[in-house]
């Protein structure tokens, strides 16, 4: 990498013209969409109706899951199943996670009770689960963050050896894999999401995999207000229904999934192999015989050894043209609606805050140019370079 280029923070000239964005989702062709459109609008049949019922079949066999049910978004979708599921209690969920996550346990009126994440691969800790749980813990409810699957065995064992349901918050993760089983038959449910920063997209949506189905049952009359047809609402359910028409964007977009999960996987691999040369940037880890999405790629920088802040790499990059968000920055704990929940505790989410941190998530979509991460890489390179400098600067 040249060390005799200037970082444009410092007057250089900027990496890239145009900013290149974070994520920018593919989208099917208008024309592949249109006879799907028409169909719809002529059938008359907008919402839950024939096109919700293909992707629910067709994603249940490409999970290899009894059901799956499609639901209006990963969020209400994790809100259902808790409520259909009868959690009543504790859950233990990860703080390094979107808020989200958290925010579905709390909307059923269970506490949040927060656990460690794992230093090499960001997943919720097995161990520290483990302490956490209560005679009040109802369910553990775990983030495959990144697309980077949890360690889903030790999860279940610490799970099964008190009688507490597994939840998976899988919105990142459609199309990973654990030691070669897809993610989706997980624990007692999974949810994924299809908003457009996600691997498959709908433009809204969410998917619940399960294979119990009677869980099943529950979550579908459920997404009709709790309503199985008769009006007599069994349990107070959502409007989660998803319509057609995200449906219909749902199944091209699964159509691509495979040959854009590589190209995700590819970038990552160019990115990885450039900052391994870089002092002081580390990458969370996959396990071996895993597979992730790449949903997001996110760097940890360690100031001491970088020489620069996260944030301040992020200011950098920004005046290169590239950008970046801080994924999962501040952790769920530290944002004000659960702030109360940690109040005289300051030692259990050592990892999490360390990561929340040092994490800096780059631009990582399926249409990017081949060079785009090179260029990002060597910015970077050369920000690190002049990081004294850079840092005088930025404060
Ligand atoms: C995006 C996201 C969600 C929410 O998904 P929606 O479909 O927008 O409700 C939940 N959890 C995580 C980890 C996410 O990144």
């Amino acid at each position: 990498m040249s060390d005799l280029r200037l970082p444009a923070v410092l007057g250089g000239s900027p990496a890239f013209d145009e900013t290149v964005p974070l994520a920018r989702p593919s989208v099917p062709a208008i024309e592949e969409v249109s006879a799907d459109l028409q169909l719809i609008l002529t059938s008359k049949h907008l919402t839950n109706g024939p096109f919700v019922a293909r992707l629910e079949e067709q994603a249940a066999s490409r999970l290899g899951v009894r059901e799956c049910i499609a639901v209006s978004s990963c969020t209400s979708g994790l809100m259902l199943l808790l409520r259909a599921a009868g959690t009543t209690g504790e859950v233990i969920a990860p703080s390094f996670t979107f808020a989200a996550t958290v925010h579905a346990a709390a909307w059923n009126g269970n506490q949040p009770v927060f656990a460690d994440v794992d230093a090499a691969t960001l997943t919720l800790n097995p161990e520290k689960v483990a302490e956490q749980l209560t005679e009040r813990t109802a369910a553990i409810l775990a983030t495959h963050i990144y697309g980077t699957p949890c360690d889903v065995e030790s999860l279940s064992r610490v799970a099964s050896s008190r009688g507490v349901d597994l939840f998976f918050d899988a919105a990142h993760a459609f199309g990973s894999s654990y030691q070669g089983k897809p993610i989706g038959g997980f624990g007692r449910g999974e949810v994924f999401s299809l908003t457009p920063t996600k691997p498959l997209v709908a433009g809204e949506g969410g998917i619940i995999a399960t294979n119990d189905t009677d869980l099943a049952g529950r979550c579908r009359i459920g997404r009709d207000y709790g309503n199985p047809g008769d009006y007599d609402c069994r349990f107070i359910g959502l409007n989660a229904r998803m319509s057609e028409v995200h449906a219909a964007l749902a199944l091209r977009s699964l159509e691509t999934l495979d040959e854009r999960l590589d190209r995700r996987n590819s970038i990552s691999a160019t990115y990885a192999a450039l900052f391994r040369g870089i002092v002081g940037i580390t990458l969370p880890q996959v396990r071996p015989g895993d597979r992730s999405t790449f949903k997001d790629f996110t760097i940890l920088v360690n100031q001491e050894e970088f020489g620069l802040s996260a944030i301040q790499l992020t200011q950098a990059l920004r005046s290169e043209g590239v950008e970046t968000r801080r994924y999962y920055s501040p952790p769920v704990h530290k944002m004000r609606a659960y702030e109360h929940l940690e109040l005289g505790r300051t030692d259990h989410l050592e990892v999490t805050d360390r990561a929340a941190n040092q994490v800096v998530t780059l631009p990582l979509w399926e249409e990017m140019r081949d060079e785009d991460p090179v260029r990002i890489a060597e910015a970077i390179a050369s920000i690190q370079i002049h990081a004294a400098e850079v840092a005088s600067l930025l404060v």
